[in-house]
């Protein structure tokens, strides 16, 4: 059989397989030719991303359903061979199409948006995070995060399952100006954590407790200056005038600024007062 060839300079496309075959998915050399790229996931919409760029690169991929996953395989020795020898300074060396379509292929499958608790700004959790037990692939995220100036934090736990306990590390993006830039940059192509990330972002800016009837107003509604809901801030509006007019500072202010124009104005001021007794008069005749 001829090794099918596949279309490398894709980068769109291989960044993307590349990174999810990091992720969620596979590449395994199972004896007499058998060279299988593939995955098994929940999400519909992952498998058919994926699919669609192996189809752009000139591959023909199998999906079926079982069990609520919906597993892909596709049989390349060309994509197994390159795979294999995909190193830490080859991505890096790669342009920023395929190192933002690695990214998203690694958050599709590892990444996830939290945001929690809006109402209650104290205790509001917005983050962005990546897990996974693979220290050098937490380290090649890490890099890539930096060359898009997007700041994260890095943590490291013990995670025991399967009968073995191993590392796990997280790298976790918070903070409105690196969750907007992660969004923009990188952010994820799987529909359920995109909606997720836009969620997090819009509440950001959603909603203010107005200081009188203690409401949360959307803040969309509002210029982000006042502290009040409309209806409020336009009770008060009229109440403060209705008050400042009834002090004697704002008579004698408004008198005082009377003469101060009066002087200032003096012509103006004549003309006026002559025009004004002209009509009194042809009024009264
Ligand atoms: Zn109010």
């Amino acid at each position: 059989m001829l090794a099918k060839q596949i279309d490398e300079n894709n980068d769109e496309a291989m960044g993307y397989i590349v990174g999810t075959v990091e992720g969620d998915g596979y590449a395994g050399f199972y004896g007499r030719g058998n060279y299988i790229i593939g995955m098994k996931v929940k999400d519909e919409d992952f498998v058919n991303t994926f699919s669609k760029f192996l189809v752009s690169i000139g591959l023909r991929p199998r999906i079926y359903v079982n069990d609520g996953f919906y597993s892909l395989t596709v049989n390349s020795k060309a994509l197994h061979d390159y795979i294999e020898n995909i190193t830490r300074k080859f991505v890096l060396s790669r342009s920023t199409t395929f190192k933002k379509m690695f990214l998203r292929g690694l958050f599709d499958s590892d990444g996830w948006a939290t945001v929690l608790n809006t109402d209650k700004p104290r205790y509001a959790t917005r983050m962005v995070g990546f897990a996974n037990n693979n220290k050098p692939r937490i380290d090649l995220t890490a890099e890539i995060l930096s060359e898009f100036g997007i700041r994260f934090n890095i943590k490291s736990r013990i995670h025991s399952g399967f009968g073995s306990e191993k590392i796990q590390y997280e790298l976790i993006i918070t903070g409105r100006n690196n969750l907007e830039k992660f969004s923009k940059e990188v952010g994820f192509l799987m529909k359920r954590k995109q909606d997720k990330l836009d969620d997090l972002l819009q509440s950001f800016r959603n909603h203010i407790k107005c200081k009188d009837c203690k409401k949360l107003v959307n803040l969309l509604e509002h210029q982000p200056a006042i502290k009040y809901c409309n209806a409020c801030s336009t009770e008060r509006q009229k109440l403060c005038k209705k008050e400042y007019r009834q002090t004697k500072k704002s008579k004698k202010y408004d008198k005082l600024y009377a003469r101060k124009w009066k002087q200032r104005n003096r012509r103006k001021y004549n003309e006026y007062m002559k025009n004004y007794h002209r009509e009194y008069r042809s009024i009264k005749n």
